[in-house]
């Protein structure tokens, strides 16, 4: 089958391999679409964990065969995939926190994961989808979405709050999704400093700036939340601006770089009380939440629709012009693979 594997940083190769060879309480996926997501920049600059090793954590497809007796059923079944391995003893895993596991597993960068035409994926880590959502709405329902749904609730997201999102890209806009679509926030603002990113933010119905825009002004210290969903170190001086007094700040967005900020900028968390909060993967324990199945509800109900902010479909042996596009084209935002059979 083919794969698009990374062996060394910045070392990008289609390569025909083997059939992924299925653990037991494994299933084996027929990869219907998967997407580029940040975290495969990061890993295409720095390289995995393990190397050579197919990329690809956000993806959905059709169970082929599954190595468990009792789930039989999942066969020919469409899913979505949660791409985090948790461990299931560590205290995080045992008190209902998987997403900070100590001894997890990932796909797509730690084992082989989605750029392929199939992925040997845990049963556990699958999730059925019902016949009204689409394979390629599927493929970005756990991450990005539930990723953004997971900030939500991290910053203490209630109804009727400001809200700014800083970053329109992937997670900054499905933070804009939820926001405008699902619960109905007509205010919202998204910052980005690439003005392609703006006007995209603007298709979707959102109020957008870039950073330098002097209109920006005029929100500062507004903001009952922040959500900082970019992995540009400077977009943390604008959070401090536009932060309310006592509002949070919740960072999904993993910086890439150093960042410094400004004392005097600095001392604006101090001054205005506000909260500085990490956001990390999403929750998929049944208690408090599982936000997996939560937005899969939404994907059900036709209220979400992620491909909203998908932007450009290749196959696998397009593979380096996908990451030139993802990487590098200021209107890509969600590019994906999609199967051959598939596409058109
Ligand atoms: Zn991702
Ligand atoms: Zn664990």
């Amino acid at each position: 089958m083919q794969a698009v594997r990374l062996h060394g940083p910045r070392d990008l190769r289609v390569n025909e391999v083997e059939l992924p060879s299925l653990g037991d309480r494994e299933a084996m996926v027929k990869v219907a679409f998967s997407a580029i997501c940040g975290s495969d920049k990061r890993w295409y600059t720095v390289g995995t964990h393990v190397m050579p090793l197919t990329l690809g954590h956000e993806f959905s497809g059709i169970v082929e065969e599954v190595k468990d007796s009792r789930h039989q059923d999942l066969v020919g079944h469409r899913v979505g995939v949660m791409p985090l391995m948790p461990c299931g003893h560590c205290t995080y895993c045992l008190n209902g926190l998987p997403n900070l596991c100590t001894g997890y597993s990932y796909l797509g960068s730690r084992r082989d994961g989605g750029f392929a035409q199939y992925a040997a994926v845990p049963v556990q880590n699958l999730v059925p989808l019902p016949d009204s959502i689409d394979l390629a709405d599927a493929a970005i329902m756990v991450d990005p979405v539930s990723v953004a749904l997971h900030a939500l609730r991290q910053g203490g997201y209630r109804t009727g709050m400001r809200v700014t999102v800083i970053g329109g890209g992937a997670v900054g806009l499905s933070v804009f999704l939820w926001l405008h679509f699902a619960f109905n926030e007509n205010a919202v603002t998204v910052v980005d400093r690439v003005p392609e990113k703006v006007a995209f933010a603007k298709s979707l119905g959102g109020d957008a700036f870039t950073d330098s825009d002097p209109l920006l002004k005029e929100l500062d210290s507004q903001m009952e939340l922040v959500v900082l969903a970019t992995p540009a170190p400077e977009a943390i001086s604008t959070a401090l601006e536009l932060v309310a007094r006592r509002g949070t700040i919740v960072m999904p967005g993993i910086p890439y770089k150093t960042i410094s900020v400004e004392a005097m900028t600095w001392e604006k968390l101090l001054r205005k009380e506000a909260r500085l909060i990490g956001s990390w993967n999403y929750a998929w324990t049944d208690y408090p939440e599982n936000e997996c199945q939560t937005t899969l509800r939404y994907l059900a109900a036709g209220t979400l629709k992620p491909t909203m902010i998908v932007t450009h479909r290749f196959t696998f042996d397009q593979a380096k012009e996908a990451f030139n596009t993802a990487f590098n084209n200021n209107k890509a935002e969600v590019v994906m693979f999609a199967a051959s059979e598939v596409t058109g």
